[in-house]
């Protein structure tokens, strides 16, 4: 049924990996072929050390004097830092904390405070839903007017009406990327901000916020970051705004001097002034600790590997998976897709629960696709292989036909 060729071909492209010793960096469970690393990356070995240290040394023996002995109070921007090198900022312009959510209200407060007498924010209709959300929540306390766009529609839509656009840069369905550049640049043309969400960027695909003049961004921890389940978020303000932005949580790690317990609020100078009250510190050191993975390694090279295990998955696709009824979803052409692939098939629900049940992990978005990251740090091309072979050894048995697969999980 699979030519054994198939799996030669996806040997010699892991023999050839530069990347393939970091996978040694992660624990990835025996047997399991592991392709939801955009949803929730998989451990890496130093984030558990790190993790081990924090409980134990740092709060169990350290106690209270660890916010000064293993520097607590920096470690969100430290975090932040080491952040920004993936998605290129320079220092100084990043925090983690708080869920990309709460991020999210926070920029978007602070960039209609910038926009005050503008009407209008921009959005993609099919954006994730908490951040259509945190946008209509906060258009109505602010008493702006959302519009929702296809893509397609977004850039020719921008004008003097606009205050802010939230866009996320790589879709978190099809993986469809829109041009940062272009985008932020058109814009800054018309007097507008821009909010970029990095949740299926950070850590898979490049980006230069820097270079591309955004204004504000946000992102997870816990995808392509590898920060753990819930692991902090991060925000973004160019340096060029922080002098005269505010956000509206303003809470007293946000001040400028918190140990004098002042009554009046008074913002830190730069990027601290965008967090608020006291950062989780052992979810935080976990993710300081994942984030040793990346080290040495340049974004080029996984976006490098990323493309290529998307394009053999996609040869594979082509001859063996779209004669089963499988509908393509995302981009064809790399330059714009991310690092997930997505297809659609009426049965996407009970395939995926078969998946699961061989050990095979992607992830079902409603109504009926089928999405599978491939993290460059850890996923091999060999896996590309088990999961073509795995789903169509389901379509071919039909055991995607068990009763108990139709019943819908509370989590997909
Ligand atoms: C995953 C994801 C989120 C998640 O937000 P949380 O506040 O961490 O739950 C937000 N936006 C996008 C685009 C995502 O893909």
């Amino acid at each position: 049924m699979t030519p054994p060729s198939m799996f030669d071909n996806l040997a010699a492209l892991d023999a050839a990996d530069s990347l393939r010793g970091k996978r040694a960096l992660f624990h990835i469970p025996d047997g399991l072929t592991y392709l939801d690393g955009n949803s929730l990356g998989c451990l890496p070995l130093s984030a558990q050390k790190r993790g081990n240290q924090v409980i134990g040394g740092e709060w169990g023996d350290g106690l209270i004097r660890s916010w000064l002995a293993a520097d607590w109070l920096t470690l969100s921007q430290r975090v932040g830092d080491r952040i920004g090198r993936l998605i290129g900022s320079a220092a100084g312009q990043i925090v983690a904390g708080d869920s990309t959510s709460i991020n999210l209200h926070k920029m978007l407060h602070s960039a209609l405070d910038l926009r005050p007498n503008r009407s209008t924010i921009l959005t993609d209709q099919g954006n994730f839903p908490t951040d259509l959300y945190i946008i209509d929540g906060v258009a109505k306390q602010r008493g702006k007017w959302v519009r929702k766009l296809p893509p397609s529609e977004i850039l020719a839509s921008i004008n003097e009406t606009v205050a802010v656009i939230v866009l996320t840069h790589v879709d978190y369905k099809s993986a469809a990327i829109y041009d940062m550049e272009e985008i932020t640049a058109q814009a800054h043309a018309n007097g507008a901000l821009v909010i970029w969400d990095l949740a299926h960027t950070a850590g898979a695909v490049p980006c230069d916020l820097d270079r591309c003049q955004v204004d504000f961004a946000i992102g997870c921890g816990y995808k392509y970051l590898n920060g753990g389940p819930g692991a902090p978020a991060f925000l973004y303000v160019a340096r060029s705004h922080q002098s005269h932005a505010r956000q509206p949580l303003q809470g007293w790690f946000g001040h400028k001097t918190p140990f004098d317990f002042s009554s009046a609020f008074d913002p830190a100078a730069g990027i601290v002034r965008f967090l608020c009250g006291t950062p989780s510190v052992i979810a935080l050191s976990v993710l300081d600790g994942a984030l040793d993975v990346f080290e040495g390694v340049e974004m080029a090279a996984l976006r490098e590997k990323s493309d290529s295990m998307v394009a053999e998955f996609l040869t594979l696709y082509d001859t063996y998976l779209e004669p089963e009824g499988f509908v393509l979803i995302s981009e064809r052409d790399s330059r714009r897709r991310g690092s997930h692939v997505a297809f659609s098939h009426r049965n996407g629900y009970e395939i995926m629960r078969a998946l699961a049940d061989r050990g095979v992990i992607g992830d079902f978005r409603a109504p009926d696709v089928l999405r599978f990251g491939f993290a460059p740090l850890y996923n091999q091309f060999s896996e590309i292989g088990v999961l073509v072979a795995s789903i169509l050894e389901i379509m071919h048995s039909g055991a995607w036909k068990q009763p108990d697969y139709a019943v819908r999980q509370a989590i997909t």
